[in-house]
């Protein structure tokens, strides 16, 4: 056949010659796979696809306690936001579950869980990483009839149901939990909870707690010590019934008196997720069955790491073994090193529990004869430890109450490292080496890092490769990422490792992530080049011009502060509360704060309130620990009409701006009263109503040192003293934190107590780093510094800090006010999925 074959041009795009990788399940182990395999070049032989059911990038789930307990945002906790997916040219479906796995014709099927929609997506290599959800027991009342969890009732393995737990424990009806399961999950919970005022009780069926990785004697001594937080133990206990048709109301216990309780938390255990791999016809045993490559037995295509996941008839459930199966996996699937083979991981157990140190690595007691074993026990000072040791090897260890040595023991145990004669060496610096002389003398392979699997070399090589301050060793090695409980470790390494020359982080100055300047450079570079809008901020001194959605708010209240009238607002700046100036709540409704100056209202305003809470069907009518009047439940649309019926000024329920001024009756009633504490307080909310702030401030005054307005625990506190004077308190807290407040001043008249609360605001609103509270702020820059400026004007600064307070003060305008004119079309209409809400009973 003769003939012209006409020449073709293609685009670059139609010879893709990498291979389709696609990964089941965006938690820790997904993630850290693909990581593992783009540090490998994996980019030039893969294209990536992930699914993951929940709806966000990859999180450190080992940080969930510290959320709950309020000592992490939910925010901090992310390991890759969606834009590094991005960034990394990996398409995320972020919301979607795999359903099946066609083997043959090497197909994914999955299904979103927002809307449905339904994908197949083709691969040439697979892994699964699914993990494992929470063993919910089949308990009577556990559910409702649509097998939904009981109002009340709550796992702890997501996000989400951290962020649940949170809401309904905040909430001021519920007074205790109950928690099932006294493992290391089943105590964090625990005291995560007492951190929102709750009473909580441990119901557990073992006869110890932690029964998973300590002995019975230990065991004894961490109940004490867990009872000595105020956590109520119940031990051999089954747990055989929730109470309450519609929300929890109590524990049925076989053999034990009820508990009444608002909420539960089941932390009963986890079971890996292999629905997926049953349904497509993989191995499953425990888990799915893989070899040391962490390939399935049945297909040599298809992978699976983490929780998910057996090896050699072990099943993991902490992030250890998931950080060395993942390199394994991207040194085989790479062909970094093709020998690469997983031969299992020895793990040691750390609990999170502030005030309970515990440690627990290997086996709990001896099991043969000859088995050697050391212990200590001290009840009283609640210190328990425990090594057994075979052959000179250490092959358990437990430490209770002092975990001073266990960095070294994990290394002794990890690494089968030669033990002194010492035994007692084991167990306490006796006249061994100082700690700092420790670091030194901690092997180069020694991990410092066991959530993350990193070793002392590996720190000292980032200190070396010109990493010099702390957090950037720990950007660049992952240390203490983890469970965070080696980062004292992790400074010492580091300052060992540049001898003396720490760098301090720069980004630890900065006002906002997306911008490296401090506060003062940045005002300053803001008015020499007259930026008034967020946007042209990020475009004149971003890097590259950057937008970053993290600074965005920071600088809008910035601008806000340094222009008053003349900044120029853009809708994305702000939060929803801000935008339509009302507390956005978790049916989607809003609650409206009018304003009470002092906490005084009339018979007028009342009626009025009564009036709209009647016409706009209000769901709950609450007064507030500020002394308001908050309307619950109103629509978004409603709004700007709920505002024009009230007539009534915004109260600021909402927003990082001046709140309220908390009083008591004072002097003109109360017989104690030296000072007129109601007026002075009108007077303050007058004149800084509105204000905005780095944070939220809320103030107080009282009438007498009996200080019934709690002046002593607000951002600023003013207290009438004998002689007509007035003391200020500022920095104080009694929320999630608690602060007595430090004197600044005691003044002669309330004039000079109103003008002195000014400029210390001022002060505050022009130095402070965005979010930080009075309570951090003062004591970073310190009583005695702040009372020379803002008393003594030691800079010579009053009379301008006056100045622009008077600016700002002159500038207020009642946001409700824009209710008649929106600032969008769309501001007040509805775009939350409205549900109903629960029935709140009104009390007589
Ligand atoms: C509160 C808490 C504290 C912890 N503390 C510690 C600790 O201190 N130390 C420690 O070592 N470990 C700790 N752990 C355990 C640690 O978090 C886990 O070992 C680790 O997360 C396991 O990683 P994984 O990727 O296997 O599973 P996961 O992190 O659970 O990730 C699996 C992901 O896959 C998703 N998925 C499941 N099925 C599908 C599907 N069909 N389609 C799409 N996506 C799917 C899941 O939703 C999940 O997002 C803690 C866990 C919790 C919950
Ligand atoms: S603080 Fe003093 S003045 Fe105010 S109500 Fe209490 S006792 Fe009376």
């Amino acid at each position: 056949m003769t003939g012209t074959v006409p020449d073709v041009v293609l685009d670059d795009e139609d010879f893709e010659t990498r291979r389709r990788l696609v990964v089941i399940g965006n938690g820790m182990a997904g993630a850290r796979a693909v990581e593992e395999i783009l540090q490998r070049g994996g980019a030039e032989q893969f294209t990536v696809t992930m699914f993951g059911d929940e709806p966000y990038g990859n999180y450190n789930r080992i940080m969930l306690s510290h959320v709950l307990s309020g000592e992490e945002t939910d925010a901090d906790i992310f390991l890759n936001s969606i834009a590094w997916y991005e960034e990394n040219d990996i398409t995320l479906h972020a919301g979607v579950r795999a359903t099946r796995v066609d083997r043959f014709s090497k197909i994914v099927y999955a299904q979103s869980t927002v809307d449905g929609t339904t994908y197949e997506s083709p691969y040439d290599v697979l892994i699964i990483a699914t993990g494992s959800r929470s063993f919910m027991p089949s308990i009577e009342g556990l559910r409702m009839d649509d097998g939904s969890l009981k109002p009340g009732v709550f796992a702890f393995r997501t996000i989400d149901d951290t962020r649940g737990m949170v809401e309904y424990a905040e909430h001021d009806d519920h007074r205790r939990a109950v928690v099932i399961g006294g493992g290391l999950l089943g105590l964090e919970a625990a005291r995560g909870l007492q951190a929102y005022g709750l009473q909580v009780d441990v119901v557990h069926a073992g006869s110890h707690l932690m029964n998973a990785q300590i002995g019975p004697a230990g065991g004894d001594i961490l109940r004490k010590s867990v009872e000595e937080l105020g956590i109520e133990v119940h031990l051999k206990a089954r747990t055989t019934a929730i109470m309450g048709d519609e929300k929890v109301q109590g524990v049925y216990l076989l053999d034990h008196p009820l508990l009444e309780c608002d909420m539960v938390v089941v932390a009963a255990g986890i079971r890996p997720n292999i629905d997926l791999a049953v349904t497509s016809g993989f191995t499953v045993e425990r888990a799915i069955v893989v070899d040391d490559q962490m390939r399935t037995v049945d297909d040599p295509d298809v992978y699976a790491v983490g929780e998910c996941v057996q090896h050699r008839g072990e099943v993991y459930g902490l992030v250890q073994p998931l950080w060395e199966q993942a390199a394994v996996l991207a040194d085989h699937l790479t062909g970094t090193d093709p020998t690469a083979a997983y031969h299992g991981s020895r793990t040691a157990t750390k609990l999170k529990v502030a005030g309970v140190d515990v440690a627990a690595m290997g086996v709990q007691g001896p099991e043969r004869d000859t088995d050697e074993v050391i212990v200590f026990s001290e009840p009283k000072r609640g210190v328990y430890k425990s090594l057994i040791i075979r052959d000179e090897k250490l092959i358990g260890a437990t430490m209770l109450g002092d975990t001073s040595k266990v960095a070294f023991l994990i290394q002794a145990f990890d690494q089968g490292l030669p033990l002194p004669e010492e035994r007692l060496e084991m167990l306490f610096n006796l006249g061994t080496p100082a700690e700092e002389v420790g670091i030194a003398e901690l092997a180069d392979d020694a991990q410092v890092c066991n959530c993350n699997g990193v070793s002392k070399g590996a720190l000292v090589a980032c200190v070396e490769s010109g990493v010099k301050s702390v957090a950037g060793v720990m950007e660049k090695t992952r240390a203490g990422k983890g469970c965070g409980s080696c980062k004292n470790m992790v400074c010492q390494v580091v300052e060992w490792a540049a001898g003396g020359a720490v760098q301090e982080d720069p980004s630890a100055n900065w006002y906002v992530p997306g911008i490296p300047m401090d506060k003062p450079e940045l005002m300053k570079a803001i008015l020499d080049q007259q930026l008034r809008s967020v946007s042209s901020v990020f475009a004149a001194l971003a890097p590259e011009g950057a937008e970053d959605a993290k600074s965005k708010m920071g600088l809008a209240s910035l601008l806000k502060m340094m222009w008053a009238d003349d900044y120029i607002d853009e809708k994305d700046a702000k939060f929803i509360n801000d935008r339509v100036h009302a507390n956005i709540q978790k049916d989607g409704t809003f609650s409206v704060v009018p304003q009470m100056k002092g906490g005084v209202t009339t018979p007028d305003q009342l009626r009025r309130i009564a009036d709209v809470a009647d016409k706009y069907d209000v769901k709950l009518v609450k007064v507030t620990g500020g002394q308001r009047i908050d309307l619950l439940g109103i629509r978004k649309e409603d709004l700007p009409k709920v505002w024009a019926d009230l007539d009534m000024p915004s109260g600021y329920a909402y927003g990082k701006s001046f709140r309220t001024v908390k009083t008591c009756v004072g002097q003109e009633f109360c017989r104690f009263g030296t000072g007129d504490s109601t007026q002075l307080g009108i007077d303050l909310e007058s004149r800084y109503q509105g204000l905005e702030s780095p944070a939220k401030m809320k103030l107080a005054v009282s009438g007498c040192p009996r200080n019934c307005a709690e002046s002593l625990v607000k951002d600023v506190g003013i207290v009438a003293i004998e002689g007509g004077r007035w003391e200020i308190y500022i920095g104080g807290a009694a929320g999630a934190h608690i602060r007595k407040g430090d004197l600044l001043a005691t003044v002669d008249d309330p004039e000079t107590a109103n003008l002195l609360t000014g400029r210390f605001m001022q002060y505050y609103r022009e130095n402070a780093k965005w979010l930080e509270r009075t309570y951090a702020f003062v004591p970073r820059v310190g009583l005695d510094f702040l009372r020379e400026v803002i008393v003594e004007d030691s800079l010579g600064i009053a009379a301008d800090l006056d100045a622009r307070m008077q600016q700002a003060v002159d500038a207020y305008k009642d946001p409700w006010k824009e209710g008649a004119a929106p600032a969008t079309p769309g501001q007040f209409r509805t775009s939350l999925p409205l549900e109903v809400l629960p029935k709140v009973g009104v009390r007589a």
